[in-house]
């Protein structure tokens, strides 16, 4: 384990390496503990570097045996090895030369997951950031591009499968029961790239012809007896790969394309070229074991994955401060690809709230950091919401600007521009600039500038001169390292809504400038004024949410009802509801903090369940409206001073007045919703699902009884109805028979299917109140916890930490110092998962005083540990500073 060096990396310091990588040959003979890989590399001098310059390779906890210059062994004067790294000196000036390095590695013992390593009897690879360098010594860094050749030496009996990136050369038998296998890439890549897997497993194979009429063989490796669930995965991927020729014109580029699941992985999944590897999480489904959202989440993964062929291997980051450029533009796309296969409203609604309550704590809490940031310590505590989902939006804010036409214009110059380049932000914007002549200059701080932009609006009628004028005033707050912001360029989608529910066309607009149905807020504070309205019109802003701002607009509560009513944007709809909530949600928590009765508004419960029995609305737009704002979306309204407990209770009041009021809405509508046909994982009869389970939830609050959710938990036949009526007992009626029933009957039912235990353990995770800690502790001494894999600790104390508000944030501290004790103890074996781990904790200045000195106490037991990893020194020395 690397610990913490306390080197901090500036964008500033960049430059290119002195030496040219031309080849990359690597021979890897497995062994479980004992694996011996031989690199060899061909260099040469950069021209114009310096003649007298040493090669520095990077290496991380490696033991080299030996390093042979041009095939001689390289006398000991000429070079200097630490655990970290290799200086070789007295190279030529200006001829190629071949350095050759021998590392013995254990591929077993490697816990963190990072390099080579092996789990269930499958060696696996995850080299992305810095993960290489644990494999061999080398210039690990991604505007490195080589052409890598790969021979794979093991075990025939337990390593049937070889596989590496690229083209498949060739194989043999080696003797002594030993046989072989050779890949050629021919796409030169960077080294985090890299992938290798060996071991048995069970394939599924389909093949995809491309628009150029070549053939490709598509593969995906799961565990024997599971390659019936891989059968999505594979249709998701055939879907993806015909979607990218079709909106982005990009075809894929080698014969075959392999997918490989395994268990133990830290990330969702990992792009290597030729060669993706998968968490099996977002491979695996089948009616009775995946929910819809497992069915979105894999169809979404899959496609990101694939589309990174071009957005980040073709075209590649010349450092990891670019990451956004490979993230947040393939999130883009893959959130495009799925608003396409499925419902664009209720997507962009998904995106948002996780947007809200994942992207925007970060933005306002001490881990905030710009899109592309200028400095870090360590790069794996930079794969964050902020470059990954607002390097999205700020992508699709481009897209906005400049129209679908001249952002497709743009990707394509960019993509011919820069394939087989190592690129950075700017690269990326000037393609924009370059293909729509459009300056780009001040939108550009979007990449530069941290924290969620604030945005007051105010209106005024003036009905004898017929204008409505919209006053906004835009305002970034202080994030760490940045104190005074610029004014940024905002696109604002908006519409005018009559009377009528018809939109209104005014004659002309001054102020400032507007495109079509985009208002650009440029300056600190604008007014656009809109002339030739008849009468005073209601204004819908940041339709779509078409930028990542937060809106301080007070409507009236019959204005956001009249949106709610008439926006033709379903997004918008959404939004109203969710504004005219949001005070009656915070008045509540206020009102349970001071012991008084909470009331809801009758328009509330008015609007949401006349778009409850809408039929003319999907249901699962339905769904997603009654699913009110959660409780840490109240938490950042609140903004300081949060008293978790009141939160939930005021909720749970509104909850249960909305439940009364609309108990016979809930009762039809779940009747009505009954499955009658066979189960489809597509979007409309997972939006069904989803209605008719948040009419359970009503109902269960309404009966105040478990015996509904019961009954469903008995006859569900898939596993998004099981589990939410699980969810329901448990999470309402944690004390009943029924739940207990039901919780041992799920336990045994899928007591060998790992995926499913996970939900198993994160239903009784968020089991709100004061007994979930104990619970918590409780579960981690069941057989089924495994501390060694990633995602049942997610699954588990990931979920205690991030999704149970009131058990987490008990006013005694007790779960903040069991946490604590935790990390320590998960970052001993995987630094990575511990530091994103702790990031549940980034909020916790907005606590109230007593919890907040719990959690600051908590924090500084970690950071007074003795040989934390730089990962988790990071995060905890950035939270108690910042
Ligand atoms: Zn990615």
């Amino acid at each position: 384990m690397r610990t913490d060096t306390g080197r901090i990396i500036h964008l500033a310091d960049y430059r290119p390496t002195d030496f040219v990588l031309e080849r990359v040959d690597l021979t890897f003979e497995l062994d479980p503990t004992e694996t011996k890989v031989e690199a060899r590399l061909i260099f040469h001098r950069r021209e114009g570097a310096d003649p007298n310059a040493p090669l520095v390779l990077d290496g991380d906890e490696l033991k080299m045996t030996g390093l042979l210059f041009d095939q001689i062994e390289l006398a000991p004067e000429r070079y200097t090895e630490t655990p970290d790294s290799l200086t070789i000196r007295d190279l030529p000036a200006s001829v190629p030369f071949e350095i050759t390095i021998t590392t013995l590695i254990n591929p077993e013992a490697n816990t963190q997951l990072m390099g080579l390593y092996r789990s269930n009897g499958i060696y696996c690879t995850q080299c992305e950031a810095e993960g290489f360098r644990r494999i061999t010594f080398f210039p690990d860094r991604p505007d490195v591009l080589a052409v890598y050749t790969v021979n794979i030496i093991a075990d025939k009996a337990a390593n049937p499968l070889l596989l590496s990136n690229g083209n498949f050369l060739g194989g043999a038998g080696y003797g002594e029961g030993k046989h072989f296998a050779a890949w050629f890439d021919p796409h030169p890549k960077p080294s985090y790239l890299f992938a290798l897997v060996a071991g048995d497993l069970g394939v599924v194979e389909d093949t995809f012809v491309t628009m150029s009429e070549r053939e490709v063989a598509l593969k995906i490796y799961v565990e024997h007896g599971k390659e019936a669930r891989a059968a999505y995965a594979m249709d998701a991927l055939k879907r993806s790969m015909k979607w990218d020729q079709e909106v982005f014109g990009r075809e894929y580029d080698l014969d075959i394309f392999m997918i490989v699941a395994v268990s133990d992985f830290n990330m969702g999944a990992m792009e290597n070229k030729g060669l993706n590897i998968f968490n099996d999480k977002y491979v695996l489904a089948d009616p009775e074991t995946a929910t819809d959202q497992d069915y979105a989440n894999i169809e979404a993964i899959i496609a990101h994955e694939y589309f990174h062929n071009w957005t980040g291997n073709r075209i590649t980051c010349r450092d990891w401060f670019q990451l956004c450029l490979k993230e947040g533009l393939t999130v883009y796309r893959d959130h495009e690809f799925s608003a396409d296969q499925r419902s664009r409203a209720v997507k962009r609604i998904a995106e948002v709230r996780h947007l809200r309550s994942e992207q925007f704590p970060e933005d306002s809490g001490p881990l905030a950091h710009p899109v592309r940031p200028t400095k870090y310590r360590e790069i794996n505590n930079f794969y964050t919401t902020t470059v990954y989902e607002k390097g999205s939006e700020v992508t699709r804010m481009i897209a906005t600007i400049l129209g679908r036409d001249g952002f497709k214009k743009g990707m394509d110059l960019y993509f011919e521009r820069h394939d087989g380049d190592a690129a950075t932000v700017e690269d990326f914007v000037k393609c924009f600039e370059d293909a729509s002549g459009r300056d780009l200059t001040q939108f550009s701080l979007w990449y530069h500038q941290a924290g969620t932009p604030q945005i007051t609006v105010s209106s005024s009628y003036d009905a004898s001169a017929k204008t409505f004028s919209l006053s906004l005033e835009q305002m970034v707050p202080a994030t760490p390292g940045q104190t005074a912001k610029e004014p940024m360029h905002i696109p604002l989608k908006f519409t005018l809504i009559g009377e009528n529910g018809a939109e209104a066309q005014p004659s002309a607009v001054s102020g400032g400038e507007v495109t079509g149905d985009v208002l650009h807020l440029t300056e600190r504070s604008q007014t656009f004024v809109f002339a030739g309205i008849g009468a005073r019109p209601v204004v819908s802003l940041n339709r779509g949410f078409s930028a990542p701002v937060n809106l301080h607009f007070s409507q009236t509560t019959d204005d956001l009802a009249h949106i709610a009513r008439h926006d033709s944007d379903l997004f918008a709809r959404w939004q109203a509801i969710t504004d005219l909530a949001l005070p009656n949600l915070t008045a509540a928590a206020k009102a349970a903090a001071g012991g008084k009765p909470v009331e809801c508004d009758a328009s509330l419960c008015d609007a949401l369940l006349a778009i409850a029995s809408d039929d003319s609305l999907e249901p699962a737009f339905r769904a997603q409206a009654l699913a009110l704002p959660s409780e840490s979306d109240i938490a950042r309204e609140l903004g300081a001073n949060n008293d978790p407990d009141a939160i939930h209770q005021g909720r749970q009041a509104i909850l249960s007045a909305i439940a009364t009021a609309g108990a016979s809405t809930f009762r039809s509508l779940y009747d009505g919703l009954a499955a009658s046909t066979p189960f489809s994982p597509d979007a409309a009869g997972a939006g069904r699902r989803a209605l008719r389970n948040a009419a359970l939830s009503f109902l269960a609050l309404s009966d105040n009884s478990p015996a509904g959710a019961a009954e469903a938990y008995a006859k569900a036949d898939n596993m998004t109805d099981l589990s939410q009526a699980l969810t329901v007992l448990a999470h309402r009626f944690p004390d009943a028979t029924e739940t207990h029933a039901a919780l041992s009957s799920f336990e045994s039912r899928f007591a060998a299917n790992a995926l499913v235990l996970d939900k198993w353990f994160s239903i009784q995770a968020t089991i709100p109140g004061e007994g979930a800690l104990d619970r918590v502790m409780r579960l981690m001494q069941n057989p089924h916890f495994t501390a060694s894999n990633p995602n049942r600790v997610r699954a588990l104390i990931g979920t205690f930490a991030f999704a149970n508000p009131t058990g987490f944030n008990r006013p005694d501290g007790k779960a903040y110092h069991f946490f604590a004790e935790e990390i320590l103890a998960i970052d001993k074996r995987n630094p990575q998962l511990a530091a994103r781990l702790l990031t549940a904790l980034r909020s916790w200045r907005l606590l109230e005083p007593v919890r907040a000195d719990q959690a600051r106490e908590a924090l500084m037991t970690i950071e007074r540990a003795p040989s934390l990893s730089s990962d988790v020194a990071d995060i905890v020395e950035r939270m108690l500073k910042g």
